[in-house]
């Protein structure tokens, strides 16, 4: 049985291999927590945020997007909490000197009873057959109960101590759920400590003062800063959003889980600005839409679930996630969250200027109430491309590894491949690419047997090939081959432009 350790490296290594992700800087061993985007990481990435950007921006008339620089007054971070509030619990052990997040642990650790009940279920899914009432079994099956209070009882205790900010009280209950470090096994904890997550460096010549500027940990005070200018040039009226794609910085404490935890990393974020007392409706609104969009890619609906926050953060009155089976389990992939006026209040404080906005239809000025939906673009590279990658036994008895990326997504879509390098045939090939490449990213290989060449596209998740041989010459027909059937087709040269663009419909991608 693989765990999910091995699904975790199959994908670094495939993704590495291919030329989609590499270590940052590898030929000094790397750095920690900081990935490079290979030739085909680079294109994907670029697909997911252009089609982010299209739902948000393009199909809401009234949503605009912003690029706001990555420094920003320093005066910015002490408004919005940052400064003083940034933190994650931090623990050691002190056997294997590793770092932890305290409050990441005792989410795993609920997690792993969460998984127990489900395979009880399963057990009970098999034994009864038909006759399975999953809802009277969770309700009664002893060992599920059992469970189903450790999980409140730990879930009731995390929540206080972690409302009260009290470490001591995480690290008692660290100690008293017996939780050993993953690595070692080692029961042997240091206390926990809180840690800020910003990076700081300096901003002016040496000469002039210098000042502590930040990195920008989030996107989204970039969005409210500019939350008058952007109103008042657009004249959008209440409700309307800013989205924005962009680099953020986190001094991530466990940072081993490749692209899933960096510490420069990009986020694609919308500020929803709404009227007061109306910022539940816009959060439901905003829950349904997001997993929508996720569910629109064609990846199985059970790889996604949301989950209420324990613990809300300091600005908001309604949080959640939208979680998603990664190769290492469900994990936070997307935030929605309602951050009240907070934010624009603060900044009204600190700025002394004010935020507000004159809603024509009730005739008043308010500071408008804002709900967010945050999702990390390395998180959504990571979800689609750990969710495509498939090992298939073929009918032969051989085998294949293919990408079955979304084909709107795909770095290319198609691969243009002359049979034999010689006869005319990389001519004819070329012209071909020349008819597609204006509007396609396609890729041209005459290297190896034609079958290898199949391999190596489909492992990247190219959704065509084009195969030109002898008789093309003739007919002006190609062989298509579809990624996912391996189904052949000789088709017109003129129908192929045809071919491509129906499948790079959305509903037509998978
Ligand atoms: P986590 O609990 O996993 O640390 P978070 O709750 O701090 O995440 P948010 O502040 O809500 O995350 O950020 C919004 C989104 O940005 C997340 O849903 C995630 O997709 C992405 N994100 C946050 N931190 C990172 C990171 N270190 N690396 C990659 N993506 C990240």
């Amino acid at each position: 049985m693989t765990t999910n350790e091995d699904n975790l490296k199959k994908i670094i290594s495939h993704a590495k291999e291919y030329g989609f992700v590499f270590p940052s800087s590898e030929i000094y061993d790397g750095l920690s927590a900081v990935y490079d985007y290979g030739q085909l990481g680079a294109e994907l990435k670029k697909n997911i945020k252009d089609f982010w950007w299209k739902s948000m921006v393009q199909m809401h008339e009234n949503i605009v997007g912003i690029d706001a620089a990555i420094f920003m007054h320093p005066e910015t971070w002490k408004a919005s909490g940052h400064v003083d509030a940034f933190n994650d619990p931090l623990i050691d052990n002190k056997d294997s000197k590793k770092r932890y997040r305290a409050d990441v642990l005792i989410e795993e650790y609920i997690e792993k009873i969460r998984l127990k009940n489900e395979k009880e279920v399963e057990k009970g899914k098999k034994r009864f057959a038909d006759n399975f009432d999953e809802t009277q079994f969770r309700a009664t099956n002893p060992n599920i109960l059992r469970n189903q209070a450790k999980i409140d009882e730990v879930t009731s205790r995390f929540k206080t101590a972690m409302e009260n900010d009290n470490l001591a009280d995480i690290k008692t209950l660290i100690e008293d759920l017996e939780i050993a470090c993953p690595l070692s096994g080692s029961k042997n904890w240091t206390d926990v400590k809180q840690f800020n997550l910003m990076f700081s460096t300096e901003i002016g010549s040496v000469a002039e003062a210098a000042n502590k500027i930040y990195l920008r940990p989030e996107t989204a005070q970039g969005i409210f800063v500019n939350f008058l200018n952007v109103q008042k040039t657009s004249r959008l009226k209440i409700p309307f959003g800013i989205a924005q794609i962009g680099k953020a910085f986190r001094n991530e404490i466990v940072a081993r889980q490749f692209i899933f935890r960096m510490r420069e990393f990009e986020q694609m974020e919308m500020q929803f600005f709404v009227r007061p007392g109306e910022e539940m409706k816009w959060y439901e609104y905003w829950k349904s839409e997001r997993i929508n969009w996720h569910l629109s890619l064609g990846i199985d609906e059970k790889n996604y679930r949301f989950h209420d926050h324990v613990k809300l953060a300091h600005y908001a009155n309604a949080a959640c996630d939208i979680e998603f089976n990664f190769p290492m389990g469900f994990k936070e992939l997307e935030g929605i969250h309602s951050r009240t006026d907070f934010d624009l209040k603060q900044h009204e404080k600190h700025s002394g200027k004010k935020l507000q906005y004159f809603d024509p239809e009730i005739n008043q000025n308010y500071v408008p109430y804002v709900v967010e939906t945050s999702i990390g673009l390395d998180r959504t590279f990571l979800a689609i491309f750990s969710s495509s990658y498939k090992e298939e036994q073929l009918e032969d008895g051989s085998e294949r590894t293919v990408l079955k990326l979304p084909a709107f997504l795909a770095p290319y879509k198609a691969a243009v491949l002359p049979l034999v390098k010689k006869d005319g045939l990389p001519e004819k090939a070329r012209e071909i690419m020349d008819l597609l490449k204006y509007d396609y990213n396609c890729q041209y290989d005459e290297k190896d047997s034609v079958g290898k060449r199949y391999r190596r596209q489909d492992a990247i998740g190219t959704p065509f090939c084009i195969t030109v041989d002898h008789e093309s010459l003739e007919d002006d027909k190609v062989t298509i081959r579809d990624r996912d059937t391996m189904q052949q087709e000789r088709v017109a040269i003129s129908e192929v432009e045809n071919i491509i663009r129906k499948k790079l419909t959305r509903e037509n991608s998978r």
